[in-house]
């Protein structure tokens, strides 16, 4: 088990202060959880992600993601903040 920073963690919390107000598009959009995507599907959530209400709070926790796609970029382990 992993335990979060304080600053990983304010950033969680301000996150899901965020989410129970706004409910972002990748919310039902499984394509945000895939390790693998190409140039095109990079560049549809890019926008998406453009125009989210909560981008702030998900660029903030963004950098202490393990995967996925955050906040207009791909995440992965390898450059995982703690
Ligand atoms: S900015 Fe974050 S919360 Fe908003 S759509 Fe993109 S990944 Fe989802």
């Amino acid at each position: 088990m992993t335990t979060m920073t304080p600053t990983a963690s304010a950033a969680w919390t301000q996150l899901q202060a965020a989410l129970a107000r706004h409910r972002p598009a990748c919310e039902a959009d499984p394509r945000f959880i895939l390790d693998d995507l190409d140039e095109t599907t990079r560049e549809a959530l890019a926008r998406i992600c453009d125009h989210c209400p909560i981008l702030d709070a998900c660029h903030t926790y963004a950098p202490y993601a393990a995967a996925g796609y955050w906040a207009g970029r791909q995440r992965s382990p390898e450059r995982k903040k703690r």
